[in-house]
């Protein structure tokens, strides 16, 4: 495949590969929009099983950061790195060195985070290279565990949930299912338990399920069976893809609002989902709290204006069910709508030419 006829279509604007030899990097970084400002977006470090496959999943992934940014009122464009490699294996103080040289050479069009295969610590030696990386530790002048952000963000979609189908932003006494209680799941749990919601979960992980139960007291469910708990919410915090053929008609739930990226396995299950007559919160917009959190870093980290930031989640969340409602649409059109009609708007503000310098 020629790489113009793949990138044009979608209108990436950039996209650059990566080769240093002396430590084995090779990377690609994409660059899909800058009209709402730099593009920010995690580095994946991942064993691809070719370079077409780690170059449509830097393509998906840059493109899905844009509409990202943009509906959770950023300033910022959409771009992701991926490392090609096995972290474990490959990954070197050198090597993360060589690829931040190559960020900080795009002069902050691209600004990088952590992301699956890379930790806290890879971006603090990014830092040392460039500053055109968030997700830094905190003595850095970091934001910290990015998830208790995203937590903090679901928890305010999920009272828009509740605002839409109860008329009041209350989650006292509604039943929420939360699939998969690690990081963000765990911590929402607890906003939910706060609250006085019934809340019920389901892991893969023994010890992710005795943690969760030994502090709030929550319900257990056989893992097979969490998306078909009767509730009010179900919330899938695990992997991608929770919402597909089989598991769609089995759903007993009201609404849909969970932290997973990329819940919808194909397209049609928003409109599966809608036909059943159940609520879907968009994935992207639900789960932007990371993203509002690390972004805060970019003009010092404040907790404060990043917590008002995240309080933002639940008047988007009821923004798109609105749209949606009115113009007979699914809420994830509803979404992408949106988000291109900030970056139409918000982009053309550019074309006002500054005072020259
Ligand atoms: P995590 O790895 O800490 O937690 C995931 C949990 O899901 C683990 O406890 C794991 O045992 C469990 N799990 C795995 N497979 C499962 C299955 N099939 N059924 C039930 N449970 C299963 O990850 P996290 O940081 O909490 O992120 C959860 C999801 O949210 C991911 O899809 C991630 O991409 C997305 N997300 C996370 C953040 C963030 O700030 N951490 C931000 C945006 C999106």
């Amino acid at each position: 495949m020629f790489v113009f006829d793949r990138i044009a279509p979608d209108d990436y604007e950039q996209v650059v590969f990566c080769n240093h030899r002396a430590t084995g990097l090779r990377a690609i970084v994409a660059v899909h929009s800058t009209a709402l400002g730099p593009a920010l977006g995690g580095t994946r470090f991942y064993p691809y099983t070719s370079e077409q496959d780690a170059f449509e999943d830097v393509l998906r992934l840059a493109k899905g950061m844009t509409y990202k940014a943009a509906l959770a009122g950023l300033d910022l464009g959409g771009g992701k790195a991926v490392v090609l490699g096995d972290p474990e294996r490959d990954k070197s103080e050198a090597l993360l060195r060589a690829f931040a040289r190559f960020v900080d050479a795009l002069g902050g069009r691209y600004i990088t985070a952590e992301d699956v295969g890379t930790t806290q610590a890879d971006m603090d030696l990014i830092r040392r290279e460039t500053r055109w990386v968030t997700g830094v530790s905190q003595s850095l002048g970091g934001s910290g565990d990015p998830s208790v952000a995203t937590a903090l963000g679901l928890y305010w979609a999920m009272k828009a949930v509740a605002t839409t189908l109860w008329g009041h932003s209350s989650l006292e006494g509604r039943h929420v299912a939360v699939q998969g209680v690690g990081k963000v799941g765990y911590a929402v749990v607890r906003h939910l338990v706060e609250e006085r919601a019934r809340v019920t979960v389901g892991d893969v992980s023994p010890a992710a399920i005795d943690r969760v139960v030994a502090d709030f007291g929550v319900e257990v469910t056989p893992l097979e069976k969490v998306h078909a708990v009767e509730c009010d919410i179900y919330a899938p915090c695990a992997l991608g893809g929770a919402l597909n053929e089989r598991t769609i008609p089995e759903l007993r739930c009201l609404a849909v609002c969970g932290c997973a990226n990329n819940q919808l396995a194909a397209l049609g299950c928003d409109e599966a989902l809608a036909e059943a007559g159940i609520l879907y919160a968009p994935d992207y917009v639900v789960n932007a709290g990371g993203i509002i959190n690390i972004a805060e870093e970019l003009r010092g980290y404040s907790r404060e204006r990043a917590e008002s930031g995240l309080r933002h989640i639940y008047d988007t969340t009821l923004a798109v069910f609105a749209l949606a409602a009115a113009e007979g649409i699914t809420t994830a059109a509803a979404a992408n709508r949106l988000a291109e009609a900030r970056i139409e708007a918000v982009g053309r503000l550019n074309l006002i030419r500054p005072p020259s310098r």
